[in-house]
Parts: structure tokens; sequence; C-alpha cells
């Protein structure tokens, strides 16, 4: 018998990252499309995960996280971005940055209301939205005269929220621009939210990929910004594991009760014995995620070194591990369209930027996973200056 389902999500197909991933697999072609490091996390980290699984940290842990984890990230919290966060009540480790946002979206936002996202937007924020009953408004981020830089339009955002604002969602480090956010950003976004109810959900997951000496400036150093703001971080981009889905939300007291509402019925806990091997490594190796802006950007600046001689136009990205190149001067082909055509011909997989935003503002450029090692970098920039 044949029923019609209504579909819930009806403009949503299968995200970009497992379909150029699928293409890059069916084709051979290098994978600088999905955002995942080609190497392996820290032997130390690994060592104390294989340690706990082999002694007894394999039942259900508490639904907040274990007390060592959430110590250790108020910990990092307080070094890393000077805010002192409550271990009890202010810290949730969740299933990877996407539940974390997912839940603090379901959290927040009724039916009805608006959720402001700024475009190029990371993908599953709408369907969360359109999931919790809210309508997306989409505000272009603005791409300096330069043609490289991204940033807010603050008269745009400042247009954008009325009376039915619940949510602003920000991200910086920005996936896939690389934008980060100045000490006068901060500001801006604080006097454009005072007089409002707007909640804001800030996604951090690349904290500790920030390049040429500047700072990561966290919505958490923030003390005006930190009292509305949900934060949501990841350990897969800092510890070169994303396959281990293990991230967290930092929010206030009140805020965390609603988070843990709809977080202990997602997903309830996260995996024990990751979270006591994170929970030692963050403590043991501090060093560990201090050191990752040197190294991510010896990495940018190899693989940008390597396209120097080619025909894309690019200024090596402020953070992430993601480099933006404009092709205008090679094609006049929509980005979806040439990222498929490159991995088969090219054999070089990237991902097209139109896909994040409503609007196709952002023209002629892909983005390109740079988290790889060197021979994969050399390989894939010689097919690419062949261009
Ligand atoms: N937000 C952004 C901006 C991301 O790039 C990613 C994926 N790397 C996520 C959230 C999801 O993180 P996680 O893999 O920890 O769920
Ligand atoms: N965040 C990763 C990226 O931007 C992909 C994550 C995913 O595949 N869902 O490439």
């Amino acid at each position: 018998m044949s029923r019609s389902i209504s579909s819930k999500l009806p403009d949503v197909g299968t995200t970009i990252f497992t379909v150029m991933s699928q293409l890059a697999h069916d084709t051979g072609a290098i994978n600088l499309s999905q955002g995942f490091p080609s190497f392996e996390p820290p032997e130390g980290l690994t060592d104390r995960i294989t340690y706990h699984l082999t002694h007894g940290a394999n039942q259900y842990a508490p639904m907040p996280g274990i007390p060592a984890l959430r110590e250790a990230i108020a910990e990092k919290t307080q070094r890393s971005h000077g805010r002192s966060v409550d271990v009890d009540t202010e810290i949730t480790v969740c299933t990877g940055a996407t539940e974390g946002l997912f839940s603090a979206i379901q959290a927040v936002v009724h039916a009805g209301d608006e959720v402001i996202v700024l475009d190029p937007a990371y993908d599953s924020y709408e369907p969360a939205i359109t999931l919790a009953g809210g309508i997306t408004r989409h505000v272009p981020l603005q791409i300096a005269a330069n043609g490289h830089d991204f940033g807010i339009d603050w008269q745009c955002l400042k247009d954008t929220i009325n009376a039915n604002t619940r949510l602003i969602i920000v991200n910086f480090p920005h996936n896939p621009t690389g934008a980060i956010m100045s000490a006068a950003d901060l500001e801006q976004l604080a006097e454009i939210v005072r007089d409002t109810n707007c909640l804001l959900l800030s996604d951090e997951v690349y904290e500790h990929i920030v390049f040429d000496g500047e700072p990561h400036r966290s919505l958490l150093s923030h003390d005006e910004l930190w009292e509305r703001t949900l934060v949501v971080a990841s350990f897969g981009k800092t510890f070169h594991a994303t396959g281990w889905k293990l991230g967290y939300c930092i929010t206030p007291a009140p805020l965390t009760v609603e988070f843990r509402k709809v977080h202990q019925f997602t997903t309830f806990a996260v995996s024990t014995p990751m979270q006591h091997g994170v929970a030692d490594f963050l403590v043991s190796d501090p060093d560990f995620y201090a050191d990752l802006p040197a190294f991510y950007q010896q990495k940018r600046d190899h693989f940008c070194g390597l396209l120097e001689g080619s025909r894309f136009r690019f200024k090596p990205t402020p953070s992430t591990f993601f480099q933006i190149l404009d092709y205008g001067e090679i094609s006049d082909d929509k980005d979806l369209a040439l990222a498929k055509q490159w991995t088969r011909e090219i054999g070089v997989a990237s991902i097209p930027l139109s896909v994040f935003c409503e609007t196709p503002f952002t023209g002629k450029r892909l983005r390109f996973c740079f988290a790889k090692d060197d021979a994969t970098l050399e390989e894939a920039a010689r097919r690419l200056c062949v261009l």
C-alpha cells in the first residue's frame, strides 16, 4: 500500500558534505570537501581513552557530562576566554556540536519565533529552526572591497531584528569564510541586542584555529553578551577527531536548565570512556590546543604557497582549516556544478558556498579543506594549478 508522507523538511535534501564526500569516494578524487583531518588524534589522548575503555568506564555517563570533563572544560574556558563558569549549572557535554546546536535551538525557539542566521550559514541551523516551528531570516555577510574579507552587515542585521526575533545565530571563527570577530564587532553586537529580547547562539567549533597572532574573541569573553548567549563548541576540530562527536554547550544557569530539558531526550548522555579520556588529556596536555594555530597556519601557508602560480584569486584565510578560492578568472559556471565537475575531471573535491546562502551572493567561490598531510595538499594543488 502506498502512503504519502508529509515531509516536515520538504526543502531539505542530503547535506552537501555527504554529497561531495560520496562523489570524491566514487571518483577516487582527493577529498578537500567535507572538513576532516587526514591525520590522527594525539596518541596521549587515544591512550587515555583505551585505558578507560578497559577500566570500567562503559556504562551511562551522568546526563550533563562527567564531572571531571566539565571541570576540565571550565578550566579551559577560564584560561582561553577569561570566563569563570559553574561546573554544575553552566556546562553540558553533548554529542558533537551538531547535537548542541540542535538542542539549543529546540530549547529556546517557539513556534512562530524568528531566528536570524548570517549567510553563508552552516547547514544544520535552518532545519533545526524549522523543526522548532521557527522562521529563519537570512542576513548575508558583507564582502569587503578587496573581494576577500567577510564581515557582519550591521545595518542589515539591525533592520532584520524585530519584536518576534528570538535568536541570532553567529559562527566565528566562521565556516566557510574564515571571518573572525574583532573587539569592535563584539561591542557592536552588544549594542544591537541591548534593548531587545534576542538570545544568541554562538557556534565556536573553530575556537582554537585562528591565525596571524589574532585571538579568538568568544562571546563568553564579553560580560554583557555572555548573559544571553549559548556557546557551542566541539572537540572534533580541536583533537583531530571529527568522528568522535564530542562537544559541549556553555550557557548561564537558567538557559542550561532549558538546554538540558532537550538534551536529555535528544541523546541523554555522551560516550563515557571518551569523556574520561578527553578530561584526562585536557588536564595533562593543555599545550595541544594552544599549539593548534601554529600547526594549521603552517598548513594554510603551505597550501596557499602551492597555489601562488594558479589562476585562482584568494587571500590566506584568517581562521579555520578551510581556504576559499575565487575561480572567476577560470570559469563562469555555477559553483555547485563546477565543484562536481572538477571532482570528476580534475580529481579534487571542494564545497560550493552558494548552498549555505538563501541568495547566492557569494559568487564564484569554492571552499577547500587544508587539514591534510603535505603530500595530499601538494598533489591537490598540482591538479588545481593546471586549471
Ligand atoms: N558548526 C560548524 C560551523 C561546523 O563546521 C561543524 C562541523 N565541523 C559543526 C558545527 C558540527 O560539529 P560536530 O562535528 O562536533 O557535530
Ligand atoms: N563541519 C564539516 C564541514 O564543514 C562537515 C560536517 C558534516 O559532514 N556534517 O566540512
